[in-house]
Protein backbone atom coordinates (compact mmCIF):
# COMPACT_ATOMS: atom_id res chain seq x y z
CA UNK A 1 0.00 0.00 0.00
CA UNK A 2 1.44 3.49 -0.99
CA UNK A 3 -0.18 6.52 0.70
CA UNK A 4 0.02 10.34 -1.17
CA UNK A 5 3.23 12.42 -0.01
CA UNK A 6 0.57 15.49 0.09
CA UNK A 7 -1.93 14.25 1.87
CA UNK A 8 -2.04 10.74 2.93
CA UNK A 9 -6.09 10.54 3.00
CA UNK A 10 -5.94 11.59 -0.51
CA UNK A 11 -5.48 8.35 -3.74
CA UNK A 12 -2.25 8.25 -5.43
CA UNK A 13 -1.09 7.21 -8.05
CA UNK A 14 -1.02 3.46 -7.81
CA UNK A 15 -4.13 2.98 -6.14
CA UNK A 16 -6.10 4.85 -8.98
CA UNK A 17 -3.93 2.19 -11.00
CA UNK A 18 -4.85 -0.68 -8.96
CA UNK A 19 -8.63 0.64 -8.87
CA UNK A 20 -8.51 0.40 -12.69
CA UNK A 21 -7.04 -2.82 -12.23
CA UNK A 22 -3.84 -1.41 -14.19
CA UNK A 23 -1.44 -2.98 -11.13
CA UNK A 24 -1.91 -5.37 -8.55
CA UNK A 25 -2.27 -4.66 -5.05
CA UNK A 26 -4.81 -3.35 -2.50
CA UNK A 27 -5.67 0.20 -2.11
CA UNK A 28 -7.82 2.21 1.14
CA UNK A 29 -9.97 3.37 -1.78
CA UNK A 30 -12.01 0.33 -2.78
CA UNK A 31 -11.09 -2.06 0.28
CA UNK A 32 -14.99 -1.34 2.14
CA UNK A 33 -16.38 -1.75 -1.41
CA UNK A 34 -16.86 -4.79 -3.83
CA UNK A 35 -16.46 -4.22 -7.11
CA UNK A 36 -19.83 -5.27 -8.65
CA UNK A 37 -20.01 -3.53 -12.26
CA UNK A 38 -18.44 -0.60 -14.41
CA UNK A 39 -20.44 1.60 -13.43
CA UNK A 40 -19.69 1.17 -9.06
CA UNK A 41 -15.80 1.47 -10.60
CA UNK A 42 -16.63 5.00 -12.06
CA UNK A 43 -18.46 5.78 -8.93
CA UNK A 44 -15.49 5.27 -7.18
CA UNK A 45 -13.41 6.82 -9.33
CA UNK A 46 -15.43 10.07 -9.52
CA UNK A 47 -16.92 10.00 -5.97
CA UNK A 48 -13.75 8.83 -3.76
CA UNK A 49 -10.60 9.62 -6.07
CA UNK A 50 -11.24 12.68 -7.98
CA UNK A 51 -12.75 14.91 -5.89
CA UNK A 52 -10.51 14.40 -3.23
CA UNK A 53 -8.22 14.65 -6.35
CA UNK A 54 -9.88 18.39 -7.12
CA UNK A 55 -9.24 19.61 -3.48
CA UNK A 56 -5.27 19.04 -4.67
CA UNK A 57 -3.92 22.73 -4.79
CA UNK A 58 -3.38 22.91 -8.68
CA UNK A 59 0.58 22.18 -8.60
CA UNK A 60 0.08 19.16 -7.00
CA UNK A 61 -2.54 18.09 -9.00
CA UNK A 62 -0.22 18.68 -12.04
CA UNK A 63 2.33 16.30 -10.17
CA UNK A 64 -0.16 13.56 -9.96
CA UNK A 65 -1.33 13.73 -13.13
CA UNK A 66 2.23 13.51 -14.62
CA UNK A 67 3.03 10.46 -12.41
CA UNK A 68 0.05 8.96 -13.47
CA UNK A 69 0.39 9.35 -17.57
CA UNK A 70 4.26 8.62 -17.36
CA UNK A 71 3.72 5.06 -15.83
CA UNK A 72 0.14 4.47 -16.56
CA UNK A 73 -1.15 6.29 -19.44
CA UNK A 74 -0.26 3.50 -21.75
CA UNK A 75 -1.82 1.24 -20.37
CA UNK A 76 -5.31 2.83 -19.33
CA UNK A 77 -5.19 3.05 -23.66
CA UNK A 78 -4.49 -0.15 -23.79
CA UNK A 79 -7.16 -1.03 -21.62
CA UNK A 80 -9.73 1.05 -23.26
CA UNK A 81 -9.43 -0.11 -26.78
CA UNK A 82 -8.98 -3.87 -25.53
CA UNK A 83 -12.88 -2.90 -23.37
CA UNK A 84 -11.93 -4.31 -20.31
CA UNK A 85 -14.91 -3.87 -18.31
CA UNK A 86 -16.21 -4.86 -15.47
CA UNK A 87 -19.88 -6.34 -16.05
CA UNK A 88 -22.37 -3.64 -16.18
CA UNK A 89 -25.88 -3.86 -15.49
CA UNK A 90 -27.90 -3.26 -18.32
CA UNK A 91 -27.50 -2.86 -22.27
CA UNK A 92 -27.75 1.29 -21.96
CA UNK A 93 -25.21 1.70 -19.10
CA UNK A 94 -22.74 -1.02 -21.25
CA UNK A 95 -22.78 1.99 -24.12
CA UNK A 96 -22.13 4.54 -21.51
CA UNK A 97 -19.42 2.68 -20.19
CA UNK A 98 -17.64 1.69 -23.47
CA UNK A 99 -17.27 5.34 -24.09
CA UNK A 100 -17.37 7.15 -20.39
CA UNK A 101 -15.31 4.77 -18.42
CA UNK A 102 -12.47 4.34 -15.63
CA UNK A 103 -9.69 4.61 -18.38
CA UNK A 104 -11.03 7.07 -20.71
CA UNK A 105 -11.59 9.57 -17.26
CA UNK A 106 -7.99 9.19 -16.40
CA UNK A 107 -6.74 9.81 -19.92
CA UNK A 108 -9.22 12.49 -19.95
CA UNK A 109 -7.87 14.10 -16.85
CA UNK A 110 -3.89 13.13 -18.50
CA UNK A 111 -4.88 15.30 -21.44
CA UNK A 112 -3.19 18.62 -19.88
CA UNK A 113 -0.20 17.06 -19.05
CA UNK A 114 2.85 17.43 -21.71
CA UNK A 115 3.37 13.69 -20.91
CA UNK A 116 0.10 13.03 -22.87
CA UNK A 117 1.76 15.38 -25.75
CA UNK A 118 4.92 12.67 -25.62
CA UNK A 119 2.47 9.73 -25.65
CA UNK A 120 0.71 10.56 -28.71
CA UNK A 121 3.81 12.24 -30.01
CA UNK A 122 5.50 8.94 -29.92
CA UNK A 123 6.70 6.26 -32.51
CA UNK A 124 7.36 3.24 -29.66
CA UNK A 125 5.42 0.54 -30.00
CA UNK A 126 4.28 0.83 -26.01
CA UNK A 127 2.32 3.76 -27.96
CA UNK A 128 0.75 2.22 -30.83
CA UNK A 129 -2.99 2.18 -29.41
CA UNK A 130 -2.28 5.93 -29.31
CA UNK A 131 -2.90 5.84 -33.36
CA UNK A 132 -6.15 3.82 -33.13
CA UNK A 133 -7.62 5.93 -29.57
CA UNK A 134 -9.59 8.85 -31.68
CA UNK A 135 -11.11 6.41 -33.89
CA UNK A 136 -11.98 4.22 -31.58
CA UNK A 137 -13.81 6.94 -29.27
CA UNK A 138 -15.31 8.26 -32.44
CA UNK A 139 -16.98 5.39 -33.25
CA UNK A 140 -17.95 4.95 -29.18
CA UNK A 141 -19.29 8.26 -29.56
CA UNK A 142 -21.24 7.38 -32.50
CA UNK A 143 -22.96 4.17 -31.08
CA UNK A 144 -24.07 6.01 -27.75
CA UNK A 145 -25.43 8.69 -29.66
CA UNK A 146 -27.21 6.93 -31.58
CA UNK A 147 -28.46 4.86 -28.86
CA UNK A 148 -29.60 7.62 -27.12
CA UNK A 149 -31.51 8.93 -30.33
CA UNK A 150 -33.34 6.07 -31.04
CA UNK A 151 -35.03 6.35 -27.38
CA UNK A 152 -33.41 2.52 -26.18
CA UNK A 153 -31.77 4.41 -23.31
CA UNK A 154 -34.86 5.99 -22.00
CA UNK A 155 -37.11 2.32 -21.25
CA UNK A 156 -34.29 0.97 -18.96
CA UNK A 157 -33.44 2.29 -15.51
CA UNK A 158 -30.20 4.14 -16.22
CA UNK A 159 -31.91 7.66 -15.43
CA UNK A 160 -28.84 8.56 -13.53
CA UNK A 161 -26.48 8.01 -16.49
CA UNK A 162 -28.41 9.67 -18.83
CA UNK A 163 -29.60 12.69 -17.06
CA UNK A 164 -26.25 13.19 -15.75
CA UNK A 165 -23.68 11.77 -17.19
CA UNK A 166 -24.37 11.94 -20.90
CA UNK A 167 -24.07 15.49 -21.86
CA UNK A 168 -20.90 15.30 -19.44
CA UNK A 169 -19.53 11.93 -21.96
CA UNK A 170 -20.52 13.91 -24.94
CA UNK A 171 -18.45 16.92 -23.87
CA UNK A 172 -15.33 14.88 -22.45
CA UNK A 173 -15.36 12.52 -25.57
CA UNK A 174 -14.75 15.33 -28.21
CA UNK A 175 -12.59 17.08 -25.80
CA UNK A 176 -10.32 14.03 -26.25
CA UNK A 177 -10.29 13.53 -29.59
CA UNK A 178 -9.07 16.92 -30.18
CA UNK A 179 -6.56 17.06 -27.50
CA UNK A 180 -5.45 13.34 -29.73
CA UNK A 181 -5.63 15.09 -33.45
CA UNK A 182 -3.92 18.03 -32.37
CA UNK A 183 -1.01 15.74 -30.30
CA UNK A 184 -1.00 13.74 -33.26
CA UNK A 185 2.02 13.45 -35.92
CA UNK A 186 0.88 14.79 -39.00
CA UNK A 187 -0.19 11.75 -41.01
CA UNK A 188 -1.16 9.09 -38.07
CA UNK A 189 -4.16 8.36 -36.43
CA UNK A 190 -6.52 10.76 -38.65
CA UNK A 191 -10.37 9.48 -38.95
CA UNK A 192 -11.04 7.99 -42.02
CA UNK A 193 -13.30 9.83 -44.42
CA UNK A 194 -15.86 7.90 -43.76
CA UNK A 195 -15.58 8.22 -39.88
CA UNK A 196 -15.75 12.05 -40.62
CA UNK A 197 -18.92 12.12 -42.64
CA UNK A 198 -20.89 9.67 -39.92
CA UNK A 199 -19.77 12.76 -37.38
CA UNK A 200 -20.43 15.93 -39.14
CA UNK A 201 -24.15 15.90 -38.51
CA UNK A 202 -23.64 15.31 -34.71
CA UNK A 203 -20.77 18.11 -34.88
CA UNK A 204 -23.56 20.14 -36.75
CA UNK A 205 -26.17 19.63 -34.38
CA UNK A 206 -24.31 20.39 -31.47
CA UNK A 207 -22.90 23.23 -32.66
CA UNK A 208 -26.24 24.69 -32.97
CA UNK A 209 -26.88 28.21 -30.97
CA UNK A 210 -29.05 26.33 -28.64
CA UNK A 211 -26.52 24.21 -27.42
CA UNK A 212 -24.19 24.90 -24.24
CA UNK A 213 -21.28 27.00 -25.28
CA UNK A 214 -18.55 25.05 -24.15
CA UNK A 215 -19.60 22.09 -26.50
CA UNK A 216 -19.91 24.70 -29.04
CA UNK A 217 -16.73 25.79 -28.71
CA UNK A 218 -15.24 22.25 -28.71
CA UNK A 219 -17.23 21.64 -32.10
CA UNK A 220 -15.78 24.47 -33.82
CA UNK A 221 -12.03 23.08 -32.57
CA UNK A 222 -12.64 19.76 -33.59
CA UNK A 223 -14.27 20.52 -36.87
CA UNK A 224 -10.74 22.43 -37.48
CA UNK A 225 -8.93 19.79 -36.86
CA UNK A 226 -10.97 17.72 -38.61
CA UNK A 227 -10.21 19.62 -41.95
CA UNK A 228 -6.84 19.01 -43.75
CA UNK A 229 -6.21 22.63 -44.60
CA UNK A 230 -5.22 23.32 -40.93
CA UNK A 231 -2.47 20.84 -40.86
CA UNK A 232 0.19 23.17 -41.03
CA UNK A 233 -0.26 24.72 -37.86
CA UNK A 234 -0.28 21.78 -35.91
CA UNK A 235 3.38 21.69 -35.71
CA UNK A 236 2.78 24.77 -33.17
CA UNK A 237 0.18 22.96 -31.00
CA UNK A 238 1.96 19.65 -31.22
CA UNK A 239 5.52 21.81 -29.38
CA UNK A 240 3.15 23.39 -26.98
CA UNK A 241 1.31 20.16 -26.05
CA UNK A 242 4.79 18.32 -25.62
CA UNK A 243 6.05 21.20 -23.71
CA UNK A 244 8.74 22.17 -25.95
CA UNK A 245 7.35 25.42 -27.31
CA UNK A 246 9.88 27.89 -25.24
CA UNK A 247 12.33 27.28 -22.39
CA UNK A 248 10.97 25.68 -18.86
CA UNK A 249 12.64 27.92 -16.63
CA UNK A 250 9.82 30.51 -15.73
CA UNK A 251 10.03 34.14 -17.00
CA UNK A 252 12.43 32.95 -19.48
CA UNK A 253 10.79 33.79 -22.93
CA UNK A 254 13.20 31.94 -25.27
CA UNK A 255 12.40 30.08 -27.89
CA UNK A 256 15.56 29.01 -29.94
CA UNK A 257 18.51 26.85 -29.36
CA UNK A 258 16.88 24.90 -26.69
CA UNK A 259 17.60 21.51 -25.34
CA UNK A 260 15.36 18.62 -24.54
CA UNK A 261 15.24 17.26 -21.06
CA UNK A 262 16.88 14.05 -22.06
CA UNK A 263 14.61 11.92 -18.89
CA UNK A 264 11.23 13.21 -19.72
CA UNK A 265 11.46 14.88 -22.77
CA UNK A 266 8.56 17.10 -21.38
CA UNK A 267 10.65 20.25 -21.27
CA UNK A 268 12.89 22.38 -22.73
CA UNK A 269 16.19 24.94 -22.06
CA UNK A 270 17.90 27.29 -23.55
CA UNK A 271 21.33 26.89 -21.54
CA UNK A 272 22.43 23.92 -19.02
CA UNK A 273 22.14 26.91 -15.80
CA UNK A 274 18.50 27.66 -17.09
CA UNK A 275 17.78 23.67 -16.64
CA UNK A 276 19.54 23.56 -12.89
CA UNK A 277 17.83 26.74 -11.59
CA UNK A 278 14.12 24.64 -12.86
CA UNK A 279 15.09 21.69 -11.43
CA UNK A 280 14.71 23.05 -7.88
CA UNK A 281 13.41 26.27 -7.14
CA UNK A 282 9.35 27.65 -6.82
CA UNK A 283 7.81 25.45 -8.68
CA UNK A 284 10.85 21.98 -9.48
CA UNK A 285 10.93 20.39 -12.66
CA UNK A 286 12.20 17.31 -10.47
CA UNK A 287 8.96 16.54 -8.85
CA UNK A 288 7.75 16.59 -12.33
CA UNK A 289 10.80 14.51 -14.59
CA UNK A 290 9.81 11.18 -15.01
CA UNK A 291 11.09 8.31 -17.02
CA UNK A 292 8.45 6.56 -19.65
CA UNK A 293 8.32 3.60 -21.31
CA UNK A 294 7.15 5.03 -24.69
ZN1 LIG B 1 15.92 29.90 -20.55
ZN1 LIG C 1 12.65 16.16 -17.18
Amino acid sequence: MTSNPTDPRLATVDDVAIILGLKQGTTPFTSTKVMISEVDRLRVMVQDCLPPLSAIPAPDLCIFLAEFSAKYLSASVDAYINRCLLPVPNPSAMVQSELFNGYFLMISASSDSPYFGKYFGSHHPSAANGKKLATVVARRLLRFTMHIDKGAAKSSNSNFWLDKEAPEAIMKALRVMAMILSALPEDEGRLSPQMKNALAPYIRRWSKPRQDPSLREICRQLSQLLNPSSVPQRRGVRNLLRGWDGCGLPGCNEKANLKICARCRTVCYCCPEHQKAHWTGPSPHKKLCFETIY
